[in-house]
């Protein structure tokens, strides 16, 4: 039986863990950087340990800082929330050798998915449809050539190991693809250590939809529908919502059906996200994170199911508290991300929050570690608050956000929340009617104008 659980990580996710904790009766241990003694999840954690100074990988990337402060507390689990060290499968190893359990999948599976060309092997051979592409690493640049001759420009070159949009060059055409190339590989081996890249068709105007799947230790698989995160800068998500606009129901049953029977045919347990690009009805793999994602609150809003409650569950052993024939999707969800930045050069905007007050009433989640006087630090992502609204339907919840952002006061820094007050009174928005590119394109006529 878990007890006593570490959260490996901070800000909203921290007392988002903390909060299942506290409802399942674990007690809860936080850990901390210097920089964040006065924050949020270490006020309301049972325990506290500071471990280490404000550079990340001293103190939330470090795991011999983490495993003491598990071993010093006694916690018998850890949650790694998302970042930090949550797809470190060395990390989830080394937990599970101290005897603690990993509130996540087994660390084989954080590698296999980790290693992006050998998930998108993995994907195909369990039956997903994946994008068009090279079979695995570009080795050169006469390699990257034919390998484009025969997929077709405009093409992709992303990294293996990539992740938060980093390593990706596209190429429209012949005379760019040398330095695509050699500038993914060049990015991915100062970002990852790892310059491996591959190739894949670069799809003209396709949406992000991602799929939620959850899974025990006994084989049991449940699909709980779809996230659209197509408002995307910089391959960033700035806004999610659930159900997807642009499916329907049968196309989410049968997409719904496949990814499940896939992770239960990979032995998969725990949360996990298989992430798709979908254009003219057809659907692409691009990845599987394996972990708790931050838009995970807008399936919570339509299934009702709390997904961390379920992660410790499963790591304690126990099975899925809930089967496929039990997950009715109710109503609209949608999440804005709500950054410390300029709204519109996205700058940051770290510094003292003079006054908070968080917006309220009927289908209104905030998840955040603000508080007034609260001083956000410059050392870490600079997501502060997420704001997640439901709806019986996608007018409802459209209605009751504008309402939310007019309530939502973060006064002494600049945030994102007037750029999320304006996505929501525009027209393509409303009607659903946006991809991957649409932000970015509406940002630079923004400019332009
Ligand atoms: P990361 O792990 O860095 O987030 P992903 O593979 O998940 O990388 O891709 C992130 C985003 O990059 C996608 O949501 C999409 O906007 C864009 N992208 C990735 N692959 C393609 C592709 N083949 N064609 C078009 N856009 C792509």
């Amino acid at each position: 039986m878990i007890e006593k659980l570490l959260i490996a990580n901070r800000g909203e996710i921290a007392l988002r863990i903390l909060r299942a904790c506290r409802e399942m009766g674990i007690k809860s241990v936080a850990v901390h950087s210097t920089a964040d003694a006065n924050a949020m999840h270490v006020r309301l954690a049972d325990e506290s340990v500071c471990i280490g100074p404000p550079a990340a990988r001293d103190s939330y990337l470090s795991t011999t800082a983490i495993l003491s402060a598990a071993s010093i507390t006694g916690a018998d689990a850890i949650h790694p929330g998302y970042g930090f060290l949550s797809e470190n499968a060395d990390f989830a190893q080394m937990v599970e050798e101290h005897g603690i359990a990993f509130v996540g999948p087994s660390p084989d599976h954080i590698r296999l998915m980790g290693d992006k060309i050998a998930a998108k092997q993995a994907a195909k051979d369990s039956g997903i449809p994946v994008v068009p592409g090279s079979d695995g690493e570009i080795m050169d640049a006469d390699d990257a050539k034919a390998w484009a001759e025969k997929i077709g420009f405009p093409v992709i070159i992303k990294a293996s190991a990539g992740g938060g949009g980093r390593g990706m060059k596209v190429a429209k055409n012949a005379s760019e693809l040398t330095s695509a190339f050699e500038m993914a590989g060049q990015e991915a081996e100062a970002a990852f250590g790892n310059g491996a890249v591959y190739m894949e068709r670069y799809l003209d105007r396709p949406r992000h939809i991602e799929v939620q799947v959850m899974a025990d230790s006994e084989g049991n698989v449940v699909h709980l529908g779809e996230r659209d995160c197509s408002l995307q800068r910089r391959h960033q998500k700035i806004l999610e919502e659930s159900p997807s606009p642009a499916l329907n129901g049968s196309e989410r049953d049968e997409i719904g059906t496949v990814v499940a029977e896939a992770v239960k045919k990979l032995g998969y347990r725990s949360a996990g996200t298989v992430e798709f690009l979908y254009e003219n009805g057809e659907f692409f793999f691009i990845e599987m994170n394996t972990r708790l994602q931050v838009e995970h609150p807008v399936t919570e809003a339509v299934t009702g199911i709390d997904l961390v409650r379920e992660m410790i569950r499963v790591a304690d052993g126990r099975p899925l508290s809930f089967k496929q024939e039990d997950i009715k999707l109710s109503g609209h969800a949608i999440e804005c991300r709500i950054n410390a930045e300029d709204p519109f050069t996205f700058v940051p905007s770290p510094g003292k929050v003079n006054e908070y007050h968080a917006p309220g009433g009927l289908g209104v989640r905030v998840d955040s570690g603000l508080y007034s006087g609260y001083k956000v630090p410059s050392h870490y992502d600079s997501m502060i608050a997420k704001l997640i609204v439901h709806g019986n339907t996608r007018a409802e919840c459209l209605m009751r956000l504008r309402r939310s952002l007019t309530e939502f006061v973060i006064d002494g820094i600049k945030t994102t929340v007037p750029l999320h007050q304006e996505l929501i009174l525009n027209e393509d928005f409303i009607n659903g009617a946006y991809d991957i590119h649409w932000l970015e394109e509406y940002l630079e006529k923004k400019t332009r104008d």
